[in-house]
């Protein structure tokens, strides 16, 4: 049955393809999906699938009920897009202003869909129930997995699989690992309020990108120096503003960045440490300050079994040349709320388009089209190894 699944999945390529670059051409933005939203709800409403819409925010989630008994799996799939200005010439480039699907998740709406149709005619022979659950906002936290975790719509559920067509990651790759896969990613806002002056002046004045610069690098020495070396953790200043003229010394400076780390008690670490460099730079400078650190997704686990399922549907697929483990990276994603509430496994589907290599959220990104048959059938195939277990 898996291969006539497969090859049905072959059969529907084209469609998966046209839902694709629709969706591409008309991007939204996180908490504002709601036109890809009623477009994926009018797709069960023709396929005949009974689906719920407004999952917690924009969600839709989809119930296939097969014929024979079973478990009932989730299959995740995000939907929503960025705010960067589509810089692609292809056909299918974006045709809303300053808005871009750069991270593939239209790619992952349209495997998901096409894989939905494909099931319906095997619906009969299937065993167990497949949730299609589209989830909105994944780029914007709080996101929209926590919501529809809290909306109950999974509480029934056995278990949690999602891919990422990940584009640094050759065509034909499958990636996951047995643990903790993706980081946490954090946020923090640090405000330094000095004295301006006079530039000739500099002694009746407290400037704020001097004691800004000391802040940098004293920040930098956490991870060197004061976190378990075996540990990781990354700690990136990417705002630095302060100045208006170059004879003026600032009064005012903003540092922005970004924590990423893997364990709960590091970014705990991480946090108390940041705290007690920024107070004590601002003590010895006789400055004052404030200081916002947003916490983010938490890391994202994956259960060892659910993993090694995916790695053996990897395994099984010829379209699939390695299906590895590798190390976590250190990007986030909210599907860490899945696999906290539920077994599941994430993965990565190798989806590097030949010739052309930007990142995920560059204003050329793109993907190689096939991978997102590979997500499909890894997917199911996942699906149909977990009702074995
Ligand atoms: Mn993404």
């Amino acid at each position: 049955m898996l291969q006539e699944i497969h090859n049905k999945l072959d059969e529907l390529y084209p469609e998966m393809v046209n839902i694709r670059r629709y969706l591409h051409q008309y991007p939204e933005v996180s908490f504002q999906e709601t036109k890809t939203a009623q477009y994926i709800a009018d797709f069960y409403e023709n396929l005949g699938v009974p689906y719920q819409a407004n999952v917690g925010g924009n969600g839709v989630v989809a119930t296939l009920k097969g014929g024979k008994p079973g478990r009932k799996i989730a299959l995740r799939a995000d939907f929503d897009a960025l705010p960067i200005q589509d810089e692609k010439d292809v056909p299918y480039k974006s045709k809303v202003d300053g808005v871009m699907h750069a991270c593939g998740h239209d790619g992952h709406t349209a495997q998901l869909l096409t894989l939905a149709k494909t099931m319906k005619t095997f619906q009969q022979d299937l065993p167990g129930t497949i949730v299609f659950l589209h989830q909105h906002a994944e780029e914007y936290a709080p996101g929209g997995a926590k919501p529809i975790i809290e909306s109950g719509v999974l509480d029934d559920v056995d278990a949690v699989f999602g891919t990422h067509l990940w584009a640094t990651t050759p065509f034909r790759v499958l990636q996951t690992s047995k643990d903790v896969f993706m980081a946490g990613p954090d946020r923090f806002e640090i405000t330094l309020q000095g004295q301006g002056g006079h530039g000739g002046y500099p002694h009746q004045t407290k400037d704020a990108i001097t004691i800004g610069s000391q802040l940098v690098s004293q920040l930098q020495q956490i991870v060197s120096r004061r976190l378990d070396p075996l540990e990781t953790a990354v700690i990136t200043i990417g705002q630095f503003e302060a100045g208006t003229a170059f004879n003026v010394i600032a009064d005012k400076a903003r540092l922005v960045g970004t924590v990423r780390y893997l364990k709960k008690d590091i970014q705990e670490q991480i946090i108390s440490e940041m705290e007690k460099l920024i107070e004590g730079t601002c003590i010895a400078n006789d400055i004052t300050y404030s200081f916002n650190y947003e916490k983010g997704y938490p890391p994202l686990v994956n259960n060892s079994e659910e993993a090694e399922l995916v790695l053996e549907a990897a395994d099984d697929i010829d379209d699939i040349e390695i299906g590895e483990e590798v190390k976590p990276v250190m990007a986030g994603e909210d599907f860490a709320y899945y696999t906290m509430e539920k077994p599941g496994a994430f993965f990565f589907t190798g989806a590097q388009k030949e010739g052309h290599s930007y990142p995920h959220h560059h204003p050329k990104f793109d993907i190689e089209e096939r991978a997102m048959l590979i997500a499909a059938k890894t997917l199911i195939t996942a699906y149909f190894k977990y009702q074995e277990k």
